[in-house]
C-alpha cells in the first residue's frame, strides 16, 4: 500500500485544444514546489494528477505537499489516497485500518467508487455497498446518508491500482497560472488589490506587481507590508516581481499647484502613466486595480474614466461589482487581511483632499495636468525604480 496525492482538474476538461498545455502548466506548478519539499513522482492520467512520496522523508512531508497542491489553479479537488491492490479483500482491509480511523467522530457518510477499469468484476454500486458494509460494521453508530453525508469516501478503480480516499478537500481551482498572459497588478496596501490579484492570477493571468510609494511621506514600514501581502500571493504564483516608485515629488508639486479636490485624480493619473509605460517594459497586456464601484470618492464611474482614457490596454478590475464583506472573505481566504490591516499610510492617503472631487470633468482635469509638465515628470519618476522579486521559498531578492 502506498500513500500518494490525488490532484482533480476543474473546467480545464473541456477545453480541447489548450488541454496539454493547461497540464504541463500544472505539472510544472507542482513539480516546482514539490522540489522544495522532497522526492515525489508526479504524473498524470485520466484527469487526476498523482503525487506519490518516493522516501520516508517525502512520506512524512506529504502534508506539507498537500497544502501545496491546493495552491496550484487549475484543480478543483485534492485528497490524500491510500493506493493498494485491486482486489475487494485488500480494499476492505486498507479501508479498515487506513480510514476508519479517521472517519471517527463523523455521524453520516457514503461511499461513491467509480471504475475506469471495465474489466474489475464488480460493478461501482456494488463495491459502494461493500465497503459501506464494512465501515458500517467497524465504526458504531454511524449512519449511510446518501443525500447530505458529512464525508465522502471514495473508492478509484483505475488502470493499475485502486485508489481509497475520504473527504476530499477543495482545490484553488481557475485555470492554470500563467495560461492567460502577463498583467500588471497595482498593488496597494490594502485589503483590495492582493484580492484583485488573487482573483486575476486564478483566470490564468501571471502578474507583475507595481508599488507607489511617498518616502518619507510613507515610511519603509509601509513598503514591507507589501511585500509581505506579495509574499502571501507568492503561495499561488511562487514569485512576484514587485516594482516600487516614488511619486514624492510629484505629489510635492501637485500640492503646490493644483486644486486641492483634484489631488487624487492627478496623483491616480500619474501612477496610470508610469503603469502603463512599465506594462509595455514588461509585456503585460492588462492593468489589474482592486477598485470597486463607490468604495470611494475616485471609484465613481466618472472617476474612473478619468484614469481609463489614458490606457491603450484593458484595465482589469476584478472587484468592480463586489461589496467590501465580500472582498474581505477572500482575504481571510488567501491569508492577506491581517497583513493589509496593519495601519500603515499609503501615497493615496497622503495629502488627501477634504472634498474629493467625484464627478470630474475630463477638460477640467487636463487643465489641471498642463500646469505640470506631465510626461517629464512620469519620465522622472520612472528612474526611480527599484525592483525586488519576493518568493515563496526563500528570501527576497533585490533585482537590476
Ligand atoms: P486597496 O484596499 O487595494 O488599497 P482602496 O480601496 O484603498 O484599495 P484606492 O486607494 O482608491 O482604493 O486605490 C484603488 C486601487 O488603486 C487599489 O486597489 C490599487 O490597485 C491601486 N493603488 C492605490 N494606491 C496604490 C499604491 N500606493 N501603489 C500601487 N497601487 C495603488
Ligand atoms: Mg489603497
Amino acid at each position: 500500500m502506498k500513500e500518494v496525492i490525488l490532484c482533480k482538474y476543474g473546467e480545464l476538461i473541456l477545453k480541447g485544444a489548450n488541454r496539454s498545455d493547461f497540464e504541463m502548466k500544472m505539472l510544472k506548478g507542482l513539480r516546482q514546489r514539490a522540489r522544495r519539499i522532497g522526492n515525489y513522482k508526479i504524473f498524470y492520467s485520466q484527469s487526476t494528477v498523482y503525487i506519490e512520496p518516493l522516501d520516508e522523508q517525502s512520506l512524512d512531508a506529504i502534508d506539507e505537499m498537500t497544502y501545496q497542491a491546493k495552491h496550484v489553479f487549475g484543480f478543483v479537488g485534492v485528497s490524500r489516497a491510500f493506493a493498494c491492490e485491486k482486489n475487494m479483500d485488500t480494499i476492505a482491509k486498507v479501508v479498515r485500518e487506513n480510514l476508519v480511523p479517521r472517519l471517527k467522530g463523523y455521524k453520516t457518510f457514503k461511499v461513491e467508487s467509480k471504475r475506469s477499469d471495465k474489466k474489475f468484476p464488480m460493478t461501482s454500486p456494488d463495491i459502494s455497498a461493500e465497503i459501506g458494509g464494512v465501515i458500517l460494521s467497524a465504526i458504531p453508530g454511524i449512519k449511510v446518508d446518501v443525500k447530505s453525508p458529512e464525508i465522502v469516501v471514495r473508492i478509484e478503480i483505475r488502470d493499475t491500482d485502486a485508489y481509497v480516499h475520504a473527504g476530499q478537500e477543495k482545490g484553488a481551482g481557475g485555470i492554470p497560472y500563467g495560461s492567460s498572459g502577463r498583467g500588471l497588478l497595482l498593488l496597494s496596501g490594502g485589503i483590495d488589490s492582493p484580492v484583485a490579484g488573487f482573483m486575476m492570477a486564478k483566470r490564468g493571468v501571471q502578474l507583475e506587481a507595481i508599488h507607489f510609494e511617498s518616502f518619507p511621506y510613507t515610511s519603509e514600514r509601509a513598503k514591507e507590508k507589501v511585500l509581505e501581502l506579495a509574499k502571501h500571493l507568492t503561495r499561488y504564483t511562487m514569485r512576484l516581481r514587485v516594482h516600487v516608485f516614488s511619486l514624492t515629488k510629484i505629489q510635492e508639486l501637485l500640492r503646490d499647484n493644483c486644486e486641492e479636490e483634484y489631488f487624487t485624480l492627478m496623483l491616480r493619473r500619474y501612477m496610470m502613466a508610469i503603469s502603463l509605460k512599465l506594462a509595455h517594459d514588461y509585456d503585460c497586456e492588462a492593468i489589474i486595480t482592486g477598485e470597486s464601484l463607490g468604495q470611494v470618492a475616485s471609484q465613481t464611474m466618472k472617476a474612473i474614466n478619468v484614469t481609463n482614457s489614458m490606457t491603450d490596454i484593458p484595465i482589469f478590475r476584478p472587484l468592480i461589482g463586489m461589496d467590501k464583506e465580500e472582498i474581505i472573505r477572500v482575504a481571510r481566504q488567501i491569508g492577506t487581511f491581517e497583513t493589509s490591516t496593519l495601519p500603515y499610510e499609503d501615497c493615496c492617503t497622503v495629502f488627501t483632499p477634504r472634498h474629493p472631487r467625484t464627478r470630474p470633468e475630463l477638460e477640467k482635469v487636463i487643465e489641471q495636468q498642463n500646469r505640470l509638465p506631465f510626461d517629464e515628470l512620469v519620465e522622472e519618476a520612472y528612474k526611480t525604480r527599484e525592483t525586488i522579486v519576493v518568493k515563496q521559498f526563500g528570501d527576497n531578492k533585490t533585482e537590476e
